[in-house]
């Protein structure tokens, strides 16, 4: 070997000396010990296979070249991981964000059902096999007054389920006014046909009247489906069959029908002043055979689809070999389980998230709204204002419902608001906000006053950091 190559090597820092240097310390902070290590060697490795490599002598090797190859190979082969952020967007339902956060007693019951073994698929009285969907069933049916019921993974699972088993090679008729897409590619046109149902549209985008549903009747159509527009709303010349029309016409005639209600929600929400949202057993009380709804939405609990209706289709669903591949999990199953008893013995309005979110009073929200404003008074040339606005529940969630909430705005000379936005968000923890004009808004609604002692001192990081 050349005399330049074994020079430069020799100049290469050790495994130990880089491991010791202060940005690799920053990193050990951040991310595992034998993780850092790995990166470390790969890179002083391939640096050597490079030298070997050359043809005429180059630089030697520099640290903070190194360095940087070693930061970017950790980012790069373990980036940052799924952690806590604080929502200070005052979306309640924030898909992206995860939707509900569960109550203390769903969370914890995930984590004994996680770590323990437990009685998910056996009878403790006989020893025989069980089943899993026992542990929420009786519970599911006192809430919303259905036959039986059948729980999957989420709710597109669930239409999924319920579509392939009663109308696979047959006809569905639906409203084109409900053909609705809730985000991430779910169209229900598309389900239908991974089902193996056929979609028969009916009537116009703004009105679709019973006798369409009538028109479109043949000996081939198994069922009738109403898709809960849960996202948008038709207002104007518009109008549609309600659940109890579509539910007499069907029994009329002998064929199903089934409400996607997406949300689904488990408690009257007009008593806390929220419109649009049915409740689960008002649609099945009007006599409805299917009703579909999320288990991560209103109703607040974990990621889940649930299938209430009667008895011989939710029997005929619980048989069909997909239930297995879209079966839910022990974990979701116990938390589910806890979140419908605080429901049926709890109080859900003050263990719920979702629904004390919902129902936080406005003197609350100006509490902490004013908490949050003196919070960030320290931050350096910062100017804030407490602001009245409306927050979005979100997730597909009661599309035009104003829920005025207290926001906080925040602006700092020399520092663009999307500069501020984005050093939050990379910040530890992160901190969502949202952006308007010159300043970034935080809506106290999905704050708590533990978030709000910390936001502070986010900010304070990210100005300084900007400013140096
Ligand atoms: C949200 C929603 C779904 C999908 O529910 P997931 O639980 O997210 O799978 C289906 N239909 C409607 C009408 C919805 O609003």
């Amino acid at each position: 070997m050349h005399d330049w190559k074994q020079a430069l090597l020799r100049q290469l820092p050790s495994v130990d000396s880089l491991m010791r240097h202060e940005d690799i310390l920053d990193l050990l902070s951040k991310y595992p010990h034998g993780l850092v290590l790995e990166c470390v060697r790969e890179v002083l490795e391939d640096f050597r296979k490079e030298v070997i490599r050359m043809e005429q002598p180059d630089l030697g090797p520099d640290n903070s070249m190194l360095i940087s190859q070693i930061a970017c190979l950790v980012d790069d082969r373990y980036p940052p991981n799924f952690r806590q952020v604080i929502n200070a967007t005052g979306v309640i339902l924030h898909t992206n964000l995860g939707r509900a956060p569960m109550s203390q007693k769903a969370a914890e019951a995930a984590l004994w059902a996680g770590s323990r073994y437990s009685n998910l698929e056996m009878n403790l009285n006989t020893g025989d096999r069980g089943s899993r969907l026992k542990h929420v069933e009786v519970l599911l049916k006192r809430l919303t007054g259905a036959e039986a019921c059948l729980v999957v993974n989420n709710n597109a699972a669930a239409v999924l389920l319920a579509l392939n088993t009663l109308a696979k090679d047959r006809e569905v008729i639906v409203s084109r006014g409900q053909m609705v897409e809730i985000g991430g590619g779910f169209r229900i046109p598309e389900v239908m046909k991974q089902s193996g149902a056929r979609l028969v549209e009916v009537g116009a985008t703004n009105r679709t009247y019973l006798s369409d549903y009538q028109c479109a009747v043949t000996e081939n159509t198994a069922l009738l489906l109403k898709v809960h527009t849960s996202n948008y709303q038709i207002v104007g010349f518009a109008s549609e069959c309600s659940p109890s029309e579509l539910a007499d016409f069907g029994r009329g005639i002998g064929i199903p029908v089934m409400v996607d209600l997406g949300s689904g929600c488990l408690v009257d929400l007009q008593a806390m002043g929220i419109d649009g949202e049915p409740k689960v057993s008002d649609v099945v009380g009007a006599g409805v055979d299917i009703v579909t709804f999320s288990g991560d939405k209103l109703l607040g609990g974990p990621q889940a689809g649930i299938i209430a209706g009667r008895e011989e289709y939710i029997v005929a669903m619980k048989i069909n070999p997909l239930a297995r591949a879209l079966r839910i999990d022990k974990m979701t199953l116990a938390a589910l389980e806890a979140t419908l008893r605080e429901y049926l013995w709890g109080s859900p309005e003050g263990e719920i998230p979702v629904l004390a979110m919902l129902s936080v009073s406005q003197d609350e929200l100006a509490a902490r709204g004013k908490l949050l404003q003196q919070q960030l008074q320290g931050v350096p040339g910062i100017e804030t204002y407490l602001i009245r606005g409306e927050s979005q529940a979100g997730g597909g969630a009661l599309p035009l419902q104003e829920l005025p909430t207290f926001l906080v705005s925040a602006s700092v000379p020399g520092v663009s608001p999307e500069a501020l936005a984005a050093g939050l968000r990379r910040g530890n923890p992160p901190v969502i906000t949202l952006i308007r004009d010159d300043s970034v808004l935080f809506d106290v609604r999905t704050m708590d006053d533990q978030e709000i002692n910390i936001v502070a001192q986010c900010l304070d990081r990210v100005v300084r950091e900007s400013q140096f």
